[in-house]
């Protein structure tokens, strides 16, 4: 058989520890045998990260720019204690911090649905996507713990001289004061990219935020998304059958749990940081989400939202058996792979990125799935070593 054609490279971004090996041995038994792949591979596993002073991480993102679409295995955000067992010039930043700042983007995340693994919920039928906005408010905020009695305000100075003042609180004895922001450039490429993944995925969008208390923070969001949606994308999600519609935050969260499921939320910084917990958990497991950063400019980075997953790790390095989950990390090739068929035209390519995840699915369906699958499973299931589970796909694919 004739193995499927590539047009423009992938951009590959290799990890580290047990992800590492799995991003190797997914290559070998699901895709190389019928695709003839085409990356530009960078390795931004963390001792090549620390030979290139942190370089490479940033060329990938940039090449990232130049191609359009990249795939990312886990990697290490190193911290004290990585930087002695890896001898570190320095403690890196997060690799997707970097990338996140060079791409502008927003961070989607849905779970993956099997049989036999069933939502919290009853409702939910199909998986529910959290698009969060990366930037501002509470995680750049400015505090103060008010001693005793006193007056606090809000300034602003412009550059003009122009200065803006308001009486924030009259205290009468201690307390405390939080100052946050955000920018409209920002929130203008979170609107972007939202509206950008719901016409790639097809799927309705849904945007919440506190306006009616916010009159003047939250109500910038609405009126953003708003204005953007008129001007760019209304004709476009028209045509595509999908709808925009933006509630209050309270509304959203009792239509989401009554909901089958099926849309995107679009979520503030903290509303997405509480709810994608709360929705990756009610759906099942990390191992079963997958995350892909999208830039308002239509760049695609697929990713696995969980970790390097060390403790499996440092079993596997003894030559102990492991059973990790390398579901999340085949989506995302799969989710890569699929993008770029799209991009180039190559409907072969885009077929064989569903087969990939059908096989996949079909695999647990049939009751083989790794340890920490196996624990959640309603059903009679066969816990295999992650090899193993790799090969059963392979022979389904
Ligand atoms: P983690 O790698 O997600 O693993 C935490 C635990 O969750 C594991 O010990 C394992 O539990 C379970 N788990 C996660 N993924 C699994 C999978 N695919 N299959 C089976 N079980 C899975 O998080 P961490 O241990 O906090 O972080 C490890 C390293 O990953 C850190 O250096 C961190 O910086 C990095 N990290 C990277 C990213 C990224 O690149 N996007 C994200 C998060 C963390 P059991 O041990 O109980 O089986
Ligand atoms: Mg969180």
């Amino acid at each position: 058989m004739a193995k499927i054609q590539m047009k423009t490279p992938l951009v590959e971004m290799d990890g580290d520890e047990m992800t590492r090996i799995l991003w190797a041995e997914i290559k070998d038994t699901l895709i190389l045998p019928w695709v003839d792949l085409k990356t530009e591979y960078y390795d931004l596993g963390l001792k090549h990260r620390d030979e290139t002073e942190d370089r490479v991480t940033v060329e990938s993102a940039e090449a990232t720019l130049k191609y359009g679409v990249a795939v990312k295995c886990a990697t290490i955000t190193p911290n004290a204690q990585r930087v002695e067992e890896y001898g570190l010039k320095e403690m890196w930043k997060s690799p997707n911090g970097t990338i996140r700042a060079i791409l502008d983007g927003t961070v989607f995340r849905a779970p993956i649905l099997v049989q036999g693994v069933h939502p919290t919920v009853r409702t939910w039928k199909k998986p529910i996507t959290i698009a969060r906005h990366a930037y501002g408010d509470v995680y750049k905020n400015t505090e103060i713990r008010v001693p005793g009695a006193g007056k606090a305000e809000l300034v602003f100075t412009g550059e003009d001289g122009q200065e803006i003042r308001r009486p924030v609180f009259s205290f009468r004895g201690p307390g405390v004061i939080q100052g946050i922001h955000n920018v409209d450039a920002s929130i203008a490429s979170f609107a972007h990219s939202c509206f950008e993944y719901a016409l790639s995925v097809g799927q309705d969008l849904w945007f919440s935020t506190k306006d009616t208390i916010s009159k003047t923070y939250d109500h910038r969001f609405k009126d953003i998304f708003a204005e953007i949606f008129e001007a760019e994308y209304r004709e476009a999600f028209e045509k595509a059958g999908i709808t925009y519609f933006y509630t209050l935050i309270d509304d959203a969260v009792a239509r989401v749990v009554r909901s089958e499921g099926g849309f995107i939320w679009a979520c503030k910084n903290y509303d997405g940081d509480v709810m994608s917990d709360m929705i990756a958990t009610a759906f099942g497991s990390l191992a079963m989400m997958t995350s892909v950063l999208v830039s308002p400019n239509g760049q695609f980075e697929y990713e696995a939202a969980h970790g390097t997953v060390t403790r499996h790790y440092y079993r596997y390095l003894r030559g102990e058996e492991t059973s990790t989950n390398p579901v999340a990390t085949i989506f995302a090739w799969s989710g890569a792979l699929r993008k770029r068929g799209e991009k180039d035209g190559l409907p072969e390519l885009q077929q064989f990125a569903d087969r990939l995840e059908k096989a996949t699915l079909d695999t647990i369906n049939s009751g083989v799935m790794t340890k920490d699958l196996a624990t959640l499973y309603e059903g009679e299931a066969r816990a295999v070593n992650s090899r193993e589970f790799l090969q059963a796909i392979a022979s389904r694919l």
